[in-house]
């Protein structure tokens, strides 16, 4: 298995218009390796596309994916589905009969649950179904199923509408948690399960681990809801990883390239695992 980023952004993209931060500045001149568009992740082996931002077409352009095994959603907030309109890329207005063939789209039923009462997602998907244009299979949360031969496990967060998930083949298994950390307690099982990648959302950098300034108010309503470095770090220490990427790089946070190789070093030393903080384009193999 071979790990794609496609974008490793989140909410806010970098570079973030009008902006003149390092980042952003680092990003409109230095290229993609230097962006981080909306979160979006490929396995390549199953072919699996987690998350559709808005960026996703170019972010598929751009990238070395040739085909859609299957999407999955790992939650329903516009940063990780407001790209869904990709799928009209099987639309066919000239052959007779259309030439289109199906994207097969398969969600945990919480997560079609919140698709069905937020922004019209679900709506807009059935809209897709009835168009021929892809194929939703619903499973259960923590229902198993397969993709050309890798196996797929849903892995509900704390957040209880939000999902990552476990991919096995080929003698690999990764774990990906595309956002939304917070609270989450590994369960016996996955801190007993050795992986060969974690990726995972790295929380806000509300102090600088570098240099130890402290960067957000510690009583900032935001860091209730907000997971924050420190405690992924913690989460990364209960993981049984060969190496953990960590993505989902909000631009408020002004990560430069250089901050975000301190950093890896770092967590590093700290984990004692390999950790790395993606960039868009970057490939993370399994
Ligand atoms: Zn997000
Ligand atoms: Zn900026």
């Amino acid at each position: 298995m071979r790990l794609e980023i496609l974008g490793s952004g989140g909410c806010v993209t970098t570079p973030r218009p009008f902006c003149g931060c390092p980042a952003c500045e680092q990003a409109r001149s230095n290229g993609p390796e230097y962006s981080r568009l909306g979160p979006s992740l490929f396995v390549h082996g199953p072919d699996l596309l987690i998350d559709t931002p808005e960026e996703i077409i170019i972010q598929l352009n751009r990238s070395r994916a040739g085909r859609i095994g299957a999407c999955l959603y790992s939650h329903w907030h516009p940063d990780h589905t407001a790209g869904r309109r990709l799928f009209e890329y099987r639309t066919d207005w000239v052959g007779r009969p259309p030439r289109h063939g199906c994207t097969n789209v398969i969600i945990p039923r919480t997560v079609a649950s919140t698709f069905e009462s937020s922004m019209s997602i679900m709506d807009h998907l059935k809209l897709f179904v009835r168009r021929g244009l892809i194929d939703l299979q619903i499973v259960d949360d923590d229902e198993e199923f397969t993709v050309d031969g890798y196996t797929v496990r849903p892995v509900r967060m704390a957040v209880e509408y939000v999902f990552g998930y476990e991919i096995h083949g080929n003698d690999k298994r990764v774990l990906i948690v595309m956002d939304e950390l917070k609270g989450w307690q590994p369960s016996d099982r996955v801190r007993a399960t050795r992986y060969d990648v974690v990726y995972l959302p790295i929380g806000v950098l509300d102090v600088n681990p570098v240099s130890g300034v402290r960067l957000i108010d510690a009583d900032h309503p935001m860091l209730k809801g907000e997971q924050t470095i420190g405690e992924t770090a913690e989460v990364m220490s209960q993981l049984d990883a060969g190496s953990f990427v960590l993505s989902h790089i909000e631009e408020p946070d002004c990560i430069t390239l250089d901050l975000a190789s301190d950093l890896s070093r770092l967590l590093t030393a700290r984990i004692g695992r390999p950790v790395r903080l993606a960039h868009d384009t970057m490939l993370v193999e399994a």
